[in-house]
């Protein structure tokens, strides 16, 4: 009988979700950017889809393998639309786990149109956003944070993006989470054995093995979410604001960085009023600029708006660059300006002092010391960009980049935290469950071990079409 209930536990957390009713029905959609291009490739997928496809084409495929290319014409009885090639991945063996063809013709609209109406009047069906992804999840080809990967390597605009995303992809961030899972369901499995013999006051689960193992994955769990913070700047860029007095260079700065005259540069004190924004790459990461209207106090109204915006953008920002003009400036005005700016900061972010117009002054010893109109010392001041979050994209570790999955970190966390308020004052095994179970639904939520309908179509329907 207590095999009988181990078994049923462990069948309850390690069974995949079981959709219903699982469309198979035969897809198609463009695959390719929409507009002219040198090819455009047309997608489809489900069962029969190449019997359904045949008809459209010149050759007989139905003797062909799969994994093989063919070159015919495409065409809707008597009219030709195209010449072009067809893929064949037959089976099992493609991206959404069912049949599908792939169609490459030429990058015409009229012809992506005209084959894609083809297409439907053969008995195809236009494709939803993502629904070939969501295939290849029903079909257990990727789970739900590597499909969630897919959509965030079509949009990675740096290197660091790119990696984070394929890391996701190649199931680096799905084998930890799943890790974490199974350590709990050892657990779980126990005391709910302990249930099953209840009558007998048995303890098959320690609690002192427990509280351990709670911790443990309270600090995983911890330094997950606290990669967070790291995940969004990556894909979103960096948030850095350039601050200082007006005159200071931040303008020169900002064009310097961004290799283009984006703001206005004026030795009229007070020109930049309020914020000009920008993103740039460097050294594959992506950063967004926030060129600032100069700290100062003023009487004019519009100005005073700028100021005040800028002491916003200091609590918003990752990194913090304040710029001084040191023919401006002494030390002990400086020291008074950056009192300010330190109390300012938001947690975790850092301030990079920058002694600006290097070819007027000398440089501080102390500082970044740069000419941003001669663009002298850039280089340095690069690498102190790239520095704090290459360390933590270098240390090839996980880094959650979804907010998503920060949220279901999230819920586990507070379930753990029960848990272990739980056997602190020390409650029966089955409010233990309770909680080790709910933990263990939210973590499964990130891969997609427990998931429902809402959150699938709320996912893929962010996906573009043909995806
Ligand atoms: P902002 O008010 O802080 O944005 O300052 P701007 O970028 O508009 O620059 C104010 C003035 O300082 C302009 O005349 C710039 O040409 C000049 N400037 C900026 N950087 C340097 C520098 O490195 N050396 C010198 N000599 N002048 C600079």
């Amino acid at each position: 009988m207590g095999d009988f209930a181990l078994r049923t536990c462990l069948a309850l957390y390690f069974c995949p979700m079981q959709a219903t009713g699982l469309a198979t029905d035969p897809i198609c959609a463009l695959s390719t950017p929409p507009g002219v291009g040198g090819i455009a490739v047309i997608r489809c997928s489900g069962a029969g889809s190449l019997q359904l496809f045949q008809p459209l084409f010149s050759k007989d495929l139905s003797a062909a393998k799969t994994h093989t290319v063919h070159f015919g014409q495409f065409a809707e009885g008597e009219a030709w639309i195209d010449e072009g090639v067809v893929t064949l991945f037959l089976g099992k063996a493609s991206y959404t786990g069912e049949e599908t063809l792939e169609l490459s013709c030429h990058g015409s609209p009229y012809i992506q149109q005209r084959l894609l109406q083809a297409l439907v009047g053969a008995g195809f069906r236009m494709a939803e956003p993502g629904e070939f992804t969501m295939r290849a999840f029903r079909n257990g080809k990727l789970d739900l944070s590597q499909a969630e990967a897919v959509a965030d390597l079509i949009a990675a605009e740096s290197q660091a993006s790119h990696q984070l995303a394929m890391h996701q992809l190649r199931g680096g961030f799905s084998d930890e989470i799943r890790e974490l899972r199974e350590e709990l369901i050892h657990f779980a499995s126990m005391i709910e054995l302990e249930l099953d013999f209840s009558e007998e006051d048995v303890e098959f689960a320690n609690r002192d093995d427990l509280k351990a193992l709670v911790e443990s994955l309270l600090g995983k769990i911890k330094r997950l979410m606290d990669s967070f913070a790291t995940g969004v700047v990556v894909k979103e860029g960096v948030p850095v604001a350039i601050v200082g007095k007006p005159n200071a260079g931040k303008s020169t700065l900002l064009n310097a960085l961004l290799n283009e005259d984006r703001a206005i540069v004026s030795d009229i004190p007070g020109t930049t009023r309020d914020t000009v924004e920008d993103v740039t790459n460097i050294d594959g990461i992506r950063f967004r600029f926030i060129d600032t209207a100069g700290l100062r106090e003023t009487t004019d109204e519009i100005e005073a708006i700028g100021v005040e915006r800028s002491r916003t953008k200091i609590g918003e920002a990752r990194l913090v660059l304040y710029l001084y003009d040191p023919t401006e400036l002494d030390d002990a005005q400086l020291e008074t300006e950056l009192q300010d700016i330190r109390a300012r900061l938001s947690d975790g972010a850092e301030l990079i002092v920058i002694c600006n117009k290097t070819d007027l002054a000398s440089p501080h010893p102390e500082h970044l010391s740069i000419s941003a109109k001669q663009g002298q010392g850039l280089e340095h001041l690069h690498t102190a960009l790239t520095a704090s979050i290459s360390e933590t994209l270098s240390s090839n570790n996980t880094v959650v980049t979804n907010a998503r999955h920060h949220a279901a970190l999230l819920a586990a966390q507070s379930s753990l935290m029960e848990v272990l308020n739980g056997l602190a004052i020390s409650i029966t095994g089955d409010f233990l469950a309770i909680d080790i179970r709910k933990a263990l639904h939210h973590l499964g939520e990130i891969t997609g071990e427990v998931t429902h309908e809402d959150l699938l179509d709320f996912i893929f329907s962010r996906f573009c079409i043909g995806k």
